[in-house]
């Protein structure tokens, strides 16, 4: 009986290591397992092969009722684990898991984000406005470094004058939509973070959806849209982070006028008259700045959700790459602001 049983151990971790099914593992035992009952049964007494298994069919039915009652009790048991509340898929959940764990452990470890930054990100909705130049780093950091969910709002398509810059996006999604395209390449990156894709423009219409978010990054190209998001963002009390980029210069603040700092219109109060300040595709622009600043944004959004360091609340940075030079300016709000001021 023993040999039959280191037999079938034996046989258990083979199929281990050759990876069989859990399913094949058990049938070839209880094959093997049959087989020597059977042989106990109808061989006789004084057979070599009947000796060598035993010999009384009386203990191998008696193992037999203990392995059934074992096997039983296991099925049970992972039944009952099965009808446990599963780790995956943790998009709505609170809890990491291991996979997830593994994924973030590197910010996990730093101080100030910790389990809890990173369980801040998770529970965060943050609302990127434009998926191009800026919107792709930006979007692209935001799904690695774990924010739950992820809102992404363009009314373009992919164009291939975009791939010089708008690293979300790939040759062969030429013609596709945007957020699309933004859309898988961020859960390519990570499955575990829910993305929420509006081929629309920013305007009156579609304004309301600021409010399901609890932080906004603007990477818009035109000022129509920049002025018309940092309305919206004061009017909905949301923080926003805006930046912008032309040839070799970029700039970023997070304006939160709800909680008393400046607004975008509080710094730049007048529009530029049409014409007058050339977009991207007018005046060109150096390709890895909008990921320079694109990265930025992402960088404050992080430390923003998770409370780590100062962020740019209040302050404007300003980034000449041309001369290699930063520059980090103090911000006043305006009383007379036509958005956020006291006196308008
Ligand atoms: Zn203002």
């Amino acid at each position: 009986m023993t040999v039959v049983l280191i037999f079938l151990a034996a046989l258990w971790i083979l199929g281990r290591v050759l990876r069989a099914p859990v399913r094949q593992r058990v049938v070839a035992m209880a094959a093997v397992w049959l087989a020597s009952g059977l042989a106990l049964a109808i061989l006789p007494v004084d057979t070599g092969l009947r000796q060598a298994l035993g010999g009384d069919l009386r203990v191998w039915a008696a193992v037999s009722v203990l392995g059934l009652l074992g096997a039983g009790y296991f099925v049970a048991l992972q039944r009952l684990r099965g009808k446990a509340p599963t780790a995956s898929p943790p998009v709505t959940s609170g809890k990491f898991s291991p996979e997830e764990l593994d994924r973030y452990a590197r910010h996990i470890m730093l101080r100030e984000i910790g389990g809890p930054g990173q369980k801040a990100l998770k529970a965060a909705k943050v609302l990127v406005i434009g998926a191009g130049g800026l919107g792709s780093p930006a979007l692209l950091y935001l799904a690695a470094a774990g924010v739950g969910v992820i809102g992404v709002m363009d009314a373009d398509t992919v164009d291939a004058s975009n791939l010089q810059r708008q690293i979300i996006h790939k040759d062969q999604g030429i013609g596709l939509p945007k957020v699309q395209s933004a859309q898988e390449a961020m859960k390519a990156l990570n499955p575990h973070v829910e993305v929420r894709p509006y081929q629309r423009r920013f305007d009156a219409e579609t304004a309301p959806v600021l409010e399901e978010y609890d932080l906004i990054l603007d990477g818009s190209d035109n000022f129509d849209t920049r002025y018309l998001v940092n309305r919206e963002a004061a009017r909905a009390g949301k923080p926003l982070i805006s930046a912008a980029i032309t040839q070799w210069e970029g700039q970023i603040s997070l304006y939160d006028s709800a909680h008393g700092t400046p607004c975008y219109e509080c710094i730049f109060p007048e529009r530029p008259a049409p014409g007058l300040v050339p977009t991207c595709a007018e005046a060109g622009v150096a390709a890895p700045l909008p990921g320079v600043i694109g990265a930025m944004m992402a960088m404050e959004a992080v430390k923003h959700l998770t409370g780590a360091g100062l962020t740019l609340r209040g302050r404007l940075l300003i980034h000449d790459a041309l001369y290699a030079e930063t520059r980090v300016i103090a911000l006043t709000k305006r009383e007379d602001c036509a958005v956020c001021g006291v006196k308008h």
